[in-house]
């Protein structure tokens, strides 16, 4: 095929053990869905159905990495969540079918400009320039479903320069990944290569540059960052 300019290079994630990657295409993110997080985001933590937001695939950056400082923002926030690999698509995936879907799972870190989101959502706007921006969302390699099962409980953490800020338990999911999943492919139809952050517990809060940001699922895998100074 020929382009008028450059392809972008496929975004993708490592595979744990292997020399073989994930290429990533959509990044599903579900909010408030633990309810120690959706109070002291200032909301009601009853079952409604889960809402979801999109980061773009290029927003995926290795465990390891140094995240400059993101512009335009006072307030950058750590969310660190359980990450769904999807590797069979589908549409309107039934719950008890849905772990067929799931290739393997990461820890991922939903990054978020959170002065922008609470203006955009305090103002009936998209979430989007609070979540969706550049080196957003931090992911480690994938552990296979085939090594690690599918996991409905463990420890998820975080903590920064070593003081532990989130300190959950994936079971306190309020909506379960194969509930996540039949509710996304009811809207849209899943993809091998999408990815699905499941939501943060609680104890979200500020980062600053030369902050280094530890976190993981017990079970799933480990994911490290630090901050940079802003770069531009
Ligand atoms: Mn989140």
């Amino acid at each position: 095929m020929k382009f008028v300019i450059d392809p972008p290079p496929q975004a993708s994630v490592a595979i744990r053990d292997s020399d073989a990657r994930f290429p990533a295409r959509r990044v599903y993110c579900v909010g408030r869905n633990y309810e120690a997080h959706a109070r002291e985001m200032g909301k009601d933590p009853s079952r409604e159905p889960p809402f979801m937001f999109q980061k773009p695939a290029d927003s995926v950056v290795a465990d390891g990495s140094v995240i400059a400082y993101p512009p335009q923002t006072a307030n950058f926030h750590h969310e660190i969540e359980l990450v769904v690999a999807i590797g069979r698509g589908g549409a309107d995936i039934g719950v008890e079918s849905a772990n067929a879907h799931v290739l393997g799972y990461a820890v991922g870190i939903d990054l978020t400009r959170r002065d922008l989101q609470l203006a955009a959502r305090d103002a009936g706007r998209p979430w989007e320039w609070g979540k969706a921006f550049d080196r957003s969302a931090p992911c480690s390699a994938i552990s296979l479903a085939d090594r690690i099962g599918h996991p409905a409980r463990g420890r998820i953490w975080l903590s920064v320069n070593g003081a532990v800020r989130q300190d959950a338990d994936i079971s306190q999911l309020i909506w379960s990944v194969p509930e996540i999943i039949a509710f996304v492919s009811r809207s849209m139809v899943l993809e091998p290569g999408d990815l699905i952050f499941t939501g943060t517990p609680a104890g979200v809060g500020p980062l600053v540059p030369g902050d280094v940001v530890e976190g993981g699922v017990d079970g799933v895998g480990t994911v490290g960052i630090r901050i940079g100074p802003p770069d531009r």
